[in-house]
């Protein structure tokens, strides 16, 4: 347990400097295919969850080398520590390493 309690400490700690990275930087320098579409304010849908949230508030994350924004930290973490999408219905829920 306390080895899952140092884990989620570093996961935090990840995205905590993911965020001041991206916040702390400013500069919006990356104009390749990424998808940037909307201003602060658009709603946009979190990947793991599916809630609608102001794009401006969302969370970054990095998963499998893509960056995606979630409404919550937890969402961010489980979303990565899963390092995808949720399994549609139907699909038992399967690791990955
Ligand atoms: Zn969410």
């Amino acid at each position: 347990m306390i080895l899952r309690l140092i884990f989620y400490a570093i996961l935090f700690g990840a995205i905590y400097y993911a965020v001041r990275g991206l916040f702390g930087g400013g500069a919006r320098a990356r104009g390749d295919g990424e998808a940037d579409e909307g201003s602060d304010d658009a709603m946009i849908a979190c990947p793991e969850c599916g809630t609608y949230f102001p794009r401006g508030i969302g969370v970054p994350g990095r998963v499998r080398g893509r960056k995606y924004l979630f409404c919550a930290v937890e969402c961010a973490q489980s979303y990565r520590s899963r390092g995808g999408p949720p399994p549609d219905d139907g699909t038992p829920g399967r690791e990955e390493a």
